[in-house]
């Protein structure tokens, strides 16, 4: 059988990994990322954040993006019946980008691939990672190709970037179900023919739907746009039919798409993904890492994805280089410890939406400006800046904004 060595081996050629493989690339380190599907392919993810540009902007991915005409992000609109919150990117408490992308994810990874390849870095396609012995910190990686054929990959080191795939974790049962309950989305990409009768034609917006239900609307740059449907399986069952059906009949059930999106041509027929809350044992083990999707995934609710897996690829890359190199690296604190900070803030938020917290405060007639900055902050990703008291304290000062709001509408 056939054997290659690399220094450190990447498994998924998505935002984590080639952000990660870069990081490596510029270490001096040889670096190769094996990738089971054909770019481009679809992936769900579609709106970024602002702190993932940090990232990209390290991974040297920047300019390649901006020259893509990719729909650019400068806040976010939630929206429940005739109420509004918006949020702009400028007007945040963190200082840091106040803008990202809208992007359709078969371009954007192809283009962060196609990118890395630039930088010397090899990208195995339509190879698919099937085993993986270890030897200490050395890993044999066995993989397999279009064509049925079976070789290995020697490494030092050994990044495991595959997002839903969960390769580490699968092949060493690792994985543990989230304490999230279990969610569903009905989603497509729409001629978005009537976009420019809407104030803000381009800007993202969130809708609280009923309770426990919310829409996604991501314009792209080219009249399309994503339109999904998340709420708990129940939710769905009481709409019969196909699935266009189905999803046509919510589009009208909902005020704020039934004008918009009536009679809206489809990219593709509207799909399903259900189940995708998951988490797993460790991050990192004697020889890898894990990083994006397959450390902890959350909920879609507030574009945290490719933000953690940007950020996340973004710091195994610098310690896998640094640990390969020789150095001592303290992977609980240094990797775990920050990555779950990121997710941890995150899941404040989730969870405080989905108990109906966060819609209170967003639709509160009485805003403070300045806790408003502290919580777009969040939204931008920024869950790193102890400064922000809505980073540092999330749970308690969620939950005590929560209590001032719910006060004040009963004394109204
Ligand atoms: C309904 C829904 C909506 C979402 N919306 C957003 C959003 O608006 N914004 C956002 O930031 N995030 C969103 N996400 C999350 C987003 O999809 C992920 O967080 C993001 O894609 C993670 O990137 P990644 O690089 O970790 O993995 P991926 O982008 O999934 O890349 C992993 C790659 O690994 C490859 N792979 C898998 N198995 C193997 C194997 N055995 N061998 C080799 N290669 C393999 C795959 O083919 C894939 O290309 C959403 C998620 C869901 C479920």
């Amino acid at each position: 059988m056939k054997r290659e060595q690399t220094d450190v081996l990447v498994i998924g050629a998505g935002p984590s990994g080639t952000v990660a493989a870069s990081m490596v690339n510029q270490s001096g380190l040889k670096v190769r990322i094996v990738e089971k599907q054909r770019f481009p392919r679809f992936v769900i993810g579609e709106s970024l954040l602002p702190r993932c540009m940090e990232a990209l902007e390290a991974a040297g991915f920047i300019e390649a993006i901006k020259n893509k005409g990719f729909q650019q992000k400068f806040g976010a609109k939630f929206m429940r019946g005739p109420q509004v919150c918006d949020f702009n990117f400028s007007e945040q408490f963190t200082k840091g980008w106040t803008w990202t992308w809208q992007v359709q994810r078969a371009s954007f990874d192809t283009l962060l691939a196609e990118e890395v390849q630039k930088m010397g870095v090899q990208v195995d396609f339509e190879t698919e990672v099937t085993g993986i012995r270890f030897n200490d910190t050395d890993s044999v990686t066995t993989v397999k190709n279009k064509d049925g054929e079976v070789s290995e990959i020697g490494a030092r080191f050994l990044i495991d970037a595959s997002g839903y795939g969960r390769v580490i974790p699968r092949l060493f049962n690792l994985d543990r179900p989230s304490s999230l309950p279990p969610r569903k989305t009905l989603f497509a990409h729409v001629k978005d023919i009537r976009r420019n009768d809407y104030d803000e034609p381009n800007r993202i917006i969130i809708i609280s739907h009923v309770p426990g239900v919310w829409v996604w609307v991501i314009p792209f740059s080219n009249g399309i746009t994503s339109v999904g449907f998340v709420g708990s399986p129940e939710f769905f069952e009481s709409f019969k039919g196909t699935p266009e059906e189905q999803y046509r009949a919510m589009l009208a059930a909902e005020v704020n798409t039934d004008a918009r999106f009536r009679n809206v041509e489809f990219e593709f027929e509207p799909r399903v993904i259900e189940g995708w809350s998951v988490t797993t044992d460790k991050f990192h083990g004697d020889g890898f890492v894990l990083t994006g999707n397959v450390t902890e995934f959350l909920d879609p609710i507030f574009s945290s994805g490719v933000t953690l897996a940007t950020v996340s690829g973004h710091r195994a890359g610098l310690l896998a280089a640094r640990q390969v190199k020789g150095e001592n690296v303290d992977w609980e604190k240094e990797f775990t410890e920050p990555t779950m900070q990121g997710v941890n803030v995150f899941k404040t938020y989730v969870m405080r939406w989905y108990d109906g917290s966060l819609p209170d405060i967003f639709y509160s007639p009485n805003q403070n400006a300045e806790i408003k900055k502290m919580i777009c902050s969040v939204l931008a990703g920024y869950v790193w800046d102890q400064e922000n008291p809505y980073v540092k304290k999330h749970d308690r000062a969620i939950k005590a904004l929560t209590e001032l709001v719910r006060l004040e509408s009963h004394s109204i």
